[in-house]
């Protein structure tokens, strides 16, 4: 598989190096990170880039499809390199966001959907992950 820079590159996209270090950060991450997540780690190379201009390179990435926002996390956005329809789990504890794979094939009834064209769902799982569960069963034992 290319790496992300050349895919982009070779989608015609203009590449600046601020723009090169958000995506590489971005790449294969699974963490859903903030703006302020990414901020931080990418401002730690390139010292004089201001949170405003990280801001605005995700809302243009985000607005050219290479990048999916998602308002799943009411704290904050979050960013997604994983452009592909999938679905998410949020933990209400850590606001952790895992990825879910599956076709769940639901459909909007033709009388409920205001004559839209529907393109695509999008659905959002709340529950308690893991760690979180396990610090919970430590605090009740106590
Ligand atoms: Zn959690
Ligand atoms: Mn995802």
């Amino acid at each position: 598989m290319k790496k992300a820079i050349e895919r982009h590159r070779s989608s015609g996209f203009k590449m600046t190096p601020q723009r090169m270090a958000i995506l590489e950060y971005l790449d294969g991450n699974k963490e859903h990170p903030s703006a302020e997540e990414i901020y931080r780690s990418v401002s730690s190379r390139f010292p004089t880039m201001s949170f405003a201009t990280v801001y605005n390179t995700l809302d243009l990435l985000v607005s050219k499809g290479k990048v999916a926002e998602l308002s799943i996390d009411v704290g904050k956005k979050r960013f997604d390199p994983d452009t592909a329809p999938h679905h998410h789990l949020i933990c209400r504890s850590c606001r952790c966001i895992e990825d879910i794979f599956e076709d769940f094939s639901i459909e909007v009834s033709k009388g409920n959907k205001a004559d839209f064209e529907v393109t695509g769902h999008h659905i959002e799982f709340y529950g308690i992950c893991p760690s979180c569960r396990k610090k919970q069963e430590l605090l009740n034992n106590d």
